[in-house]
């Protein structure tokens, strides 16, 4: 390939995901709004015309805002691609006097910087002005900037040896690096799984066990009933920062936790409590869980793989604005490569994103199924009901835009589904 067809590949792409997400983007607002005034027939006994509209606007509000924030994201692509951005910060830290390995740390440096900085208002506007203005955000300005001081210390903590190693190996472990770096990636991986429950997650939120009661009863009978192994208990003070309510599940093997959100348990009965947890005891027993981590995994040597081959070819760095007097500079550091390919690759891979959520809401699909055999399918619809309502997820969005985008199946398709079963298991039941 030559330079610049590369580049033109690379801005046709470039080009049409921003068409197609504007597209996408514009549907979806205009589908909200066409919807705002009747709350949808399925939902009329069970959501107010008041919390509809409130979602409308909500989702309207996030909707716009991410689409200027991707209009700045390629903007900030384009400046440091083809527009030499990069190129500029690869000649200054080409001049520094230590080796080439912290020479490319320092790019990554630079560069998560100016990418950090751009991302900043974003962040802000989308807490302190459209989740404020909802009544969802109980941040102060405070504890906006704690967080993202700790989420910068541990991204430098476990992320900076990371890259630091995988550098050293694309310099040093000949030509299998790449299987070197993949290794070292899942290691890292499961690192994290290790870590985040019981170190990171707690640097930002304090976890008690549940306590006695009704609700844990409940759950505990479930586990039982799943044959689910002992797996903690915890209750999170996500109210400290967000009114939206949640529930997950961490760690693997006998390190397992669910944790819940205590404004979801302020807010659901124990049986919605249990079919809540059942659909997600759901994900790990049809080991969707499993799946994904397996996909990953793949996807992950695919993407190394591609990496080390475009490293060696010339057009892929002059393609992506690397002028011919950096041109050898840059394939010698393979920092640059990595750089640009991270910088790169979300402009090839969106148009897989459709797929990804399609395979997502089919588990989706499969854990409301499993919910309902081990758990009341009704109490499962009362309390995703009351998840939209009080997250002001949009029960109208645009099908193409849900589509493309959704890893959860749009509200109104999924409730129909779990009535369906329970009608299925109804007529299966002899009278
Ligand atoms: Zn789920």
């Amino acid at each position: 390939m030559t330079p610049i067809a590369f580049t033109a590949l690379f801005l046709a792409a470039l080009g049409a995901s921003l068409a197609v997400r504007i597209w996408l983007s514009r549907r979806q607002v205009a589908h909200v709004q066409a919807h705002r005034d009747a709350v949808p027939p399925a939902f009329v006994s069970r959501i107010g015309l008041a919390a509809h509209q409130k979602a409308a606007d909500y989702t309207v509000a996030k909707q716009r805002l991410a689409t200027i924030n991707t209009l700045v994201d390629a903007a900030m692509l384009l400046l440091m691609t083809v527009g030499g951005g990069l190129s500029l910060v690869i000649g200054w830290t080409a001049a520094i006097p230590v080796p080439q390995l912290w020479q490319d740390v320092l790019l990554f440096a630079v560069t998560g910087i100016l990418y950090g900085l751009v991302g900043l208002p974003f962040s802000w506007w989308q807490t302190f002005r459209i989740e404020e203005r909802f009544g969802f955000n109980r941040m102060t300005w405070k504890l906006w900037l704690t967080d993202m001081a700790k989420g910068l210390a541990v991204s430098i903590a476990l992320g900076l040896p990371l890259l630091v190693l995988v550098l050293w190996l694309m310099r040093t472990a000949g030509a299998l690096w790449w299987l070197w770096a993949w290794s070292a990636w899942m290691a890292f991986q499961l690192l994290i799984l290790v870590l985040y429950p019981t170190l990171i997650a707690p640097l930002f939120n304090k976890f008690t066990p549940l306590a006695e009661g009704p609700a844990r009863e409940r759950i505990e009978a479930l586990l039982v009933r799943c044959g689910f192994a002992r797996a903690g208990l915890f209750v999170m003070d996500g109210s400290k920062r967000s009114g939206h309510g949640n529930a997950y599940f961490t760690g693997f093997g006998r390190a397992k936790r669910i944790v819940f959100f205590d404004t979801l348990l302020t807010r659901l009965v124990p049986d919605e409590i249990e079919a809540v947890l059942a659909h997600e005891l759901g994900h790990y027993k049809l080991k969707h869980v499993a799946r994904r981590v397996a996909w990953s995994a793949a996807l992950s040597l695919v993407v190394l793989v591609l990496l080390a081959w475009l490293a060696r070819e010339p057009w892929f760095y002059a393609g992506l604005g690397i002028p011919d007097a950096l041109l050898q500079v840059s394939m010698a550091r393979p920092g640059v490569a990595l750089e640009l390919f991270l910088l790169a690759l979300p402009v090839f891979t969106f148009a897989l994103e459709p797929l990804s959520a399609l395979y997502s809401r089919k588990h989706e699909f499969e854990a409301d199924a499993y919910a309902t055999r081990n758990a009341d399918a009704t109490a499962l619809t009362q309390a995703l009901v009351k998840l939209y309502e009080d997250n002001a997820a949009t029960l109208t969005p645009d099908p193409l835009h849900s589509a493309f985008y959704d890893s959860h199946p749009p509200a109104a398709i999924r409730i129909a589904h779990i009535e369906s079963l329970v009608r299925g298991s109804q007529a299966l039941q002899p009278a």
